[in-house]
């Protein structure tokens, strides 16, 4: 069967038709058996940081963080500054590799180095592109390494959004409210649409209300969190036709509270912020947690959200379709091997894709019409090879980050 579109659900018989990397009407070009199998659009991860894909397992010998701003300090803020090209392309090349594997087919990423800024982006779309995975990357601008590095995240920005790349876009990255003072949160913004990080926690409140304030939220806005916002700042979220990328499983790892998912909606997509990129477990975590506060959550949800990523990304590569598998759409697309043991249409893909499907039936994978694993393997590259190359990196990179010590932006008071 063949999944045209998650929102609205829409399934049919049949086998899936691709030409010039498009799906194609039914006879013409390459022919996708879907006999005894599920075909559906590709998944986007709206928000994740792929500089965390070596992170798994690090060594960790200082006080366990006790709060939000703690984790920035003693964790990421640290492994960031230890970060160099190596490791940046290690970890683009594990974080695309585990998004195929897992039917994700393009990452929203929000990359952060700040010894190693100037041309990081390109090391992460070549990395990408290599391996044939869809991006929309940005730089992680941000004044708590100073004004040096603050100009040139902004500058690593501007440079990226004009190039020109088949797999690949570019917004303009920004940390986060407290971390970002006024000038240099309008400068990321007159340098192009916004992926930022907002109210995640405690210390990041009234974030929607600056942004709003200093006019720099809109509808290509994209905001990762949205969890300490009131009832006001929902309101004006959601007038401002912004994109809200939620990460369940990342807030509750982080203790941070819970985003009101719903009332935040209809533009609410699903991020892992770096926790892998698996949008079925993702998607899944995400209705359990929501279900949790609310039996009355829509059914449809986890689907509307997904689909909600794959528009984000579609506006951004002037690709209206994406996300869907109509004939004209980008053929970005996964071939599950689920043959359902029960009753499947449009009206129960959601229970299907809730209680049945993971990522262990991802058995092909297909972006922009070009076969980028195949039974359960990458096509384009030695996978084995890249593993033990990353794993050396990651040796490498763990070895930096103990002379790191905890960073000390915070201590006197956030920026705003
Ligand atoms: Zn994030």
């Amino acid at each position: 069967m063949i999944v045209r579109s998650l929102d609205p659900p829409r399934l049919d018989d049949g086998d899936l038709y691709v030409v010039g990397g498009r799906v194609a009407a039914p006879g013409e070009g390459e022919r996708i058996e879907a006999d005894g199998l599920l075909v559906v659009p590709g998944n986007v991860c709206a928000h994740t940081h792929l500089y965390s894909a070596l992170a798994r397992g690090m060594p960790y010998t200082l006080e366990p963080p006790r709060d939000f701003l703690q984790i920035l300090q003693r964790v990421w803020w640290r492994l960031d500054r230890a970060l160099d090209e190596e490791s940046i392309r290690a970890s683009a090349v594990v974080g695309g590799m585990e998004a195929l594997l897992s039917g994700t087919t393009t990452l929203v990423d929000h990359h952060a180095s700040p010894n190693a800024i100037e041309g990081s982006l390109d090391l992460i779309a070549d990395a990408l592109e290599e391996i044939g995975v869809r991006s929309v990357l940005c730089y992680e601008t941000s004044d708590r390494d100073g004004p040096e590095r603050a100009k040139a995240g902004i500058e690593e920005n501007r440079r990226f959004l004009a190039a020109k790349r088949r797999l690949a876009r570019g917004l303009v990255g920004a940390h986060a409210s407290f971390t970002l003072s006024d000038e240099t949160l309008l400068a990321c913004a007159d340098a192009g649409p916004l992926h930022i990080h907002a109210a995640e926690g405690l210390v990041d409140t009234r974030a929607v209300a600056r942004l709003s304030h200093l006019g720099v939220l809109d509808d290509r806005t994209l905001v990762a969190h949205g969890i300490h916002v009131d009832d006001d700042e929902i309101a004006v979220f959601r007038a401002s036709g912004a994109t809200l990328a939620h990460n369940a499983r990342s807030n509750m790892n982080n203790a941070v509270g819970r985003a009101r998912a719903l009332e935040l909606g209809p533009r609410v997509a699903l991020g892992t912020d770096g926790i892998g990129s698996d949008m079925f477990e993702e998607s899944h975590a995400a209705w359990f947690r929501l279900r949790e506060d609310d039996l009355l959550a829509p059914g449809s949800w986890p689907l509307a959200t997904l689909a909600e990523g794959t528009r984000f990304v579609g506006r951004l590569f002037a690709e209206p379709q994406l996300g869907t598998l109509e004939p004209g759409a980008p053929a970005d697309l996964v071939v599950l091997d689920y043959a359902a043991p029960a009753p499947l249409d449009g009206a129960n893909l959601a229970g299907h894709w809730i209680f049945g499907l993971s990522s262990r039936h991802v058995r092909d994978v297909m972006v922009a019409g070009t076969w980028v694993v195949r039974d359960r393997r990458l096509v384009l590259v030695d996978q084995d090879e890249l593993v033990a190359e990353a794993r050396r990196a990651a040796e490498r990179l763990w070895s930096r980050l103990a002379e790191i010590p905890a960073h000390t932006f915070g201590l006197q008071g956030a920026l705003r």
